[in-house]
């Protein structure tokens, strides 16, 4: 069952079209799936939710939970290569695929990711190389481990190790009585405590590594939060200091790099108010943060995770657009009295520029990302303009 590479679209492979495969079936995915087909390529998606945003939209589906050994089996035997869309897919799974198929991003790097703390070991690692650290922080997993953080860690922010997301799994702490009563109500599951840092603004950087070496980035995004979750991302140029913007740019390859990753990768960073850069988390994927690049750059950071799993040439993407990317959460389809309603996409869709997606989630609920809208235009001045109409019809609070 092995597979040559590069893989090529729409031709023929043991009598079949050449297909990809991807792990998890959320708006990545549907995402992933959409710029795969665009190429000529035939899908399969393994999720367990029969109406996966991007079960409903893939050539195959595959209706199981990521562990069950028959499901990877047939998703071996359907795809001629795997990429994973979430980074909580169980390693083993990616490895056994990978016995068989090529699979990117490979399960030691995805493995890497889920744990903050051998997270932030690799950012350390990468550190003397690529100038950026990360926050200063302790790994803890013991009540000695516990005893011992250093005061300088206070206050900060206790996250769990694994499974943390849009600022889930997260408190905030200022003595050494409120850390052992968090980790406590957390279960002393394995935690990072971080010191809490002064931030002036987030960026992310998305870099894109084929099997042989080459990596290209996307521009830097400037990411607004709100309650924890992705709110607003900005990319023009002069979004940040250009000089902030190519040291974040070349952290990103080198922390790549020093994963010898391929396949596609986000990582976060916060900006301090004294100008210093500090990397935060990566995630083995295209990220919302990169959502914009479908509108407003030539090659997007779905093509790009298309042509790294399939060995096709990454080419570095050129932004065309000015854009601002607005995330759609379940909150915008309730009222002010909170009856359900349906957005005004009409006269959003009437704004020059606007690009509306929706994952095809049926039931909207609050925090749940149920789409977004990315605005294009010539310049900053202008998406800002009009993102910030779209915003207001929407609700969305000024930014
Ligand atoms: P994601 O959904 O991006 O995976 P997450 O839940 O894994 O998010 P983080 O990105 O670590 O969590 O943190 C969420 C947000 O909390 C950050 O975007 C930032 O606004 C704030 N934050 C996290 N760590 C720190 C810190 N050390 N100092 C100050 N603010 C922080
Ligand atoms: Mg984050």
């Amino acid at each position: 069952m092995s597979t040559p590479l590069p893989l090529l679209p729409g031709t023929l492979i043991d009598g079949r079209p050449a297909t990809l495969g991807v792990l998890g079936g959320g708006q990545l995915g549907r995402m992933f799936v959409h710029a795969a087909q665009a190429l000529g390529y035939e899908t399969a998606v393994l999720d367990p939710d029969a109406a996966s945003p991007a079960g409903r939209v893939s050539q195959h589906f595959i209706r199981a939970d990521y562990r069950d050994g028959d499901a990877l089996d047939r998703l071996a035997a359907c795809a001629h290569a795997v990429t994973t869309e979430f980074e909580n897919v169980p390693a083993d799974s990616l490895a056994s695929l990978s016995a068989r198929r090529p699979v990117s991003p490979a399960a030691d790097a995805v493995a890497i990711a889920q744990d903050r703390g051998a997270e932030k070991a690799h950012f350390a690692r990468c550190a003397p190389a690529s100038g950026v650290a990360p926050a200063p922080y302790a790994v803890i997993t013991s009540e000695a481990e516990l005893a011992a953080v250093p005061a300088a860690l206070l206050p900060g922010i206790l996250k769990t190790a694994r499974l943390g997301y849009d600022g889930k799994g997260q408190a905030r702490v200022a003595t050494p009585a409120e850390l052992a009563t968090a980790w406590q109500a957390m279960g002393r599951v394995p935690c990072v405590l971080e010191q809490l840092l002064p931030l002036a603004l987030e960026c992310s950087v998305i870099v894109a590594r084929g099997r042989d070496g080459q990596a290209v980035t996307l521009p830097v995004q400037r990411n607004l939060h709100r309650d924890g979750i992705l709110a607003v991302t900005e990319v023009y140029e002069q979004n940040l200091p250009p000089a902030l913007a190519s040291q974040a740019q070349a952290a990103t390859i080198d922390i790549a790099n020093q994963l010898g990753y391929v396949g596609v990768l986000c990582v976060e960073y916060f900006v301090l108010q004294d100008g210093t850069l500090v990397v935060n988390e990566m995630a083995p994927r295209p990220h919302n943060s990169g959502h914009y690049s479908i509108d407003a750059c030539d090659v997007s950071q779905f093509d790009l995770q298309v042509r790294a799993l399939a060995g096709l040439p990454l080419v570095a993407p050129r932004q065309h657009s000015a854009a601002i990317m607005l995330n759609l959460l379940g909150d915008l389809w309730f009222d002010g009295q909170g009856a359900p309603r349906t957005p005004p996409w009409a006269d959003v869709l009437a704004l020059p520029g606007a690009h509306l997606h929706l994952y095809g989630k049926t039931e909207a609920r609050r925090g749940r990302k149920m789409g977004h809208l990315t605005l294009t235009a010539p310049g900053a001045d202008a998406a800002r303009a009009v993102a910030l109409r779209a915003a207001a019809l929407l609700g969305i609070e000024a930014f």
